[in-house]
């Protein structure tokens, strides 16, 4: 890295998204060609240098990707952490948090999340010897009498959380959690480093979906950490990484990268047409409830008022009234939504949610979820309108 590409100042998180920017990725222009995007990483092993080292720090491909630091550098800039990992799902990106705990932990997790997560820490992750309880994430009290001051290691929350969009006060949570010694853990993928950065907050490690809105475009499965310091969990979280193999090819960083690029212009024009489609729905005959942390009746909102910073993110949910036949109903009827899972792309998705949740799952059968991409607000609407009124 040569001198003259280190910031002046600080930049900020657009700039530093769009150029892909990040402590280590600084100035990536590439000195032989001068291109301005940099070049893909593809290579699985490195030349040892005559006397046996390996300065270039490169060895192997599986500990050792350039493409892959630099979609790190970016992510680690854009949540204000000391380092940032990629890996190759959220999925695997959340459960190398709890794997790096050990037998007999004990963690606290939301009644409401990401329901394959929920479904991993009751089944698998109590198999495996953690002591998993779930709490209202969204009520202080329920977590202050979940804690076990010694024997809580980690606590992990998801907000906005799935499907319900219930909110959780990340300060008031971090000082609930780091009372009794253990470490807070944030699922920030629908919320996004361009609206609330959980580290700022006080929580201790960040993770996302980078599958989502990192990315962008549907395009790539990948999960990301960032911590705010490198400390003992961290670092084992960083060995595991590289013995397991949980990680992203050179190609999906790539597209990653180039996804970043445009993060915060994606989320501001999403989280205004979802809140413009919330508050139109909310007026709407054929909706018995909007669930958006955007509007004033939703219970979350002074919360995300204080914690997200320009807007209120693109997912919403709706109950539709007539019940589940009705949701599936309306859902097989709109032509521009897609009838899909997922979230965070640019095209936007519907959902009936209960039908891909499991057991246990807090989902009422009458809700839709809607990730809400960069089209015109208005032909959303439209849509949606048309296939509520004739369901
Ligand atoms: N966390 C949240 C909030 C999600 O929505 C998802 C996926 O839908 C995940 C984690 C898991 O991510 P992935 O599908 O990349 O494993």
């Amino acid at each position: 890295m040569s001198a003259d590409t280190r910031p002046s100042r600080n930049w900020t998180r657009r700039t530093l998204a769009a150029q892909a920017l990040g402590p280590q990725a600084l100035g990536r222009v590439d000195e032989a060609t001068r291109a301005v995007v940099p070049p893909v990483h593809v290579a699985t092993t490195f030349i040892r240098d005559p006397d046996n080292q390996y300065r270039s720090g490169n060895i192997y491909g599986r500990p050792h990707n350039e493409t892959v630091r630099q979609a790190e550098a970016v992510i680690a800039a854009l949540e204000g952490a000391a380092a940032a990992l990629v890996l190759g799902s959220g999925m695997s990106a959340a459960t190398a948090v709890f794997l790096a705990l050990s037998p007999g932990d004990h963690v606290v997790g939301p009644k409401v999340m990401y329901w394959s997560l929920r479904n991993w820490l009751v089944t698998e992750a109590a198999r495996w010897g953690l002591d998993v309880t779930l709490v209202d994430m969204s009520d202080l009290a329920a977590l202050r009498a979940a804690v076990r001051p010694g024997a809580t290691r980690l606590v992990w929350v998801e907000t906005p959380a799935n499907p319900l969009w219930t909110l959780t006060d990340i300060a008031a949570a971090a000082e609930i959690v780091h009372a009794t010694g253990a470490k807070l853990a944030v699922d920030s993928t629908c919320a996004t480093p361009v609206l609330t950065r959980p580290l700022e907050h006080g929580a201790d490690i960040v993770m996302h979906a980078a599958t989502k809105y990192l990315n962008g475009h549907s395009d790539v499965v990948a999960g990301a950490l960032a911590t705010a310091r490198p400390d003992a969990l961290w670092e084992r979280i960083v060995r595991n990484r590289v013995t397991l193999g949980q990680i992203v090819g050179p190609l999906e960083a790539f597209l990653l990268i180039r996804g970043m690029r445009t993060l915060p212009l994606r989320v501001q024009a999403a989280s205004a047409s979802a809140k413009e489609l919330a508050e139109r729905l909310a007026r709407h005959p054929s909706v018995a409830e909007v669930l958006y942390p955007g509007l004033p009746s939703h219970p979350g909102h002074d919360v995300a008022r204080r914690q997200m910073a320009g807007g209120f993110g693109g997912m919403l949910s709706i109950r539709v009234q007539g019940g589940e036949a009705a949701a599936i109903a309306t859902a097989a009827r709109v032509e521009l939504w897609k009838r899909a899972t997922s979230l965070g792309g640019v095209e936007s998705l519907i959902e009936h949610r209960a039908s891909i949740e499991g057991a246990g799952s807090p989902c009422p059968p009458d809700l839709l979820r809607l990730s809400t991409g960069i089209e015109d607000p208005d032909d959303l609407f439209a849509d949606l309108d048309r296939a509520l009124r004739k369901t």
